[in-house]
């Protein structure tokens, strides 16, 4: 089935994105709109260019530092509702980074959720993901094919630390690739400073401070400048990947990338990386399963990545009416690459 618009009382996808007619609002727009309810600060969901934000308020620096500081943007605590012309509007934690959160919209006894991106299993760092009942879920699908399983987060990091060790043993600096923007702050939080010293890129830095000022506990490391560029014995470099060549030019470096992508081998070999560690900000394909069966939904909307693969399997497999949405989240890049220094 090709992607298509759908459309219901509650939502309706437009060229401008997901429109909710009684409440008036946008959610995720991608083009300018007068209210937009944005479910994270990932470039793809928060757009420059609205008349009114309405965020978590864990997000509201990196969406001030992002977008601009003199946006004009209110924030709503997760489980607590506010009412938005005939809608009445929540939000619930969506596990995918820091202040990303699901949309609950009620209207007349019905009710919609909009996922935005979201993870299912917790990070010690983002507000857990909690599972919302309503009529019509908004899903992604990211990584929505059997194949993407995740294991516990301590067996990635078990093999991330044999790696750095090997590579002080070694006399090279370690190299992590990692999206500014939650994969980080994951990363350096699961890292163990007794193996050797951590340096991080500035925009990492950046978003520690943005986070640190809205009450997450992001983890403070030092900024990595030439300066540093000595063989300190064991060091370890946590970049986007985009600010990564700079590094990558020198013969003393391991380079590695943590992403949901490193499952396909192909993948780390194109990006002629030495490691790849598989740890994702989004739900694997049985996180998916058991969000879509959490909500006790009927109606099922898919965006981003396996729209197509994932709606079929709703429908075939899970009786559901689910359709693939054609959508301009990009979400094919881990859902991070939309982040600014990452390019598309
Ligand atoms: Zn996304
Ligand atoms: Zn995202």
């Amino acid at each position: 089935m090709k992607p298509v618009s759908p459309q219901s009382r509650l939502l309706a996808f437009t060229d401008h994105g997901l429109y909710c007619p009684p409440g008036n609002f946008y959610i995720d727009p991608w083009r300018p709109v007068d209210q937009a309810l944005i479910t994270h600060a990932h470039a793809d969901h928060a757009r420059a260019g609205h008349g009114a934000y309405l965020a978590h308020p864990a997000s509201a620096s990196v969406l001030r530092a992002r977008i601009g500081a003199e946006i004009s943007l209110q924030t709503l605590p997760c489980g607590q509702s506010i009412t938005l012309q005939d809608a009445r509007v929540t939000f619930f934690p969506a596990g995918h980074i820091p202040g990303s959160v699901q949309i609950r919209i009620e209207h007349r006894g019905e009710t919609a959720v909009a996922a935005g991106d979201y993870k299912t299993t917790p990070d010690g760092l983002s507000e857990a993901w909690e599972p919302v009942r309503c009529h019509l879920f908004v899903t992604e699908s990211t990584f929505g094919l059997p194949i993407y399983h995740w294991r516990p987060e301590a067996e990635v990091f078990a093999e991330i630390h044999e790696w750095w060790r090997q590579n002080r043993e070694a006399g090279k600096t370690s190299v992590l690739l990692a999206y500014s923007l939650g994969k980080a702050q994951r990363v350096l939080r699961g890292l163990d400073r007794g193996i050797g010293p951590v340096w991080v890129h500035e925009s990492i830095q950046r978003m520690n401070d943005c986070l640190r000022a809205d009450g997450t506990d992001a983890p403070d490391f030092p900024v990595f400048r030439k300066a540093n560029r000595g063989n300190e014995s064991g060091q370890m470099i946590v970049t986007p990947p985009a600010a990564a060549d700079a590094l990558t030019r020198r013969s003393t470096v391991s380079l590695a990338q943590v992403s949901g992508w490193m499952t396909v081998r192909g993948n780390r070999r194109r990006l002629a990386l030495d490691r790849g560690f598989v740890l994702s900000d989004h739900a694997d394909w049985d996180g998916l399963n058991h969000a879509v069966a959490a909500t006790g939904a009927e109606r099922v909307w898919v965006t981003h990545g396996q729209t197509e693969a994932f709606s079929r399997w709703l429908r075939e497999e899970k009786g559901l009416d689910a359709v693939p949405v054609a959508t301009r989240f990009q979400g094919e890049g881990d859902g991070d690459n939309g982040e600014s220094e990452a390019g598309p």
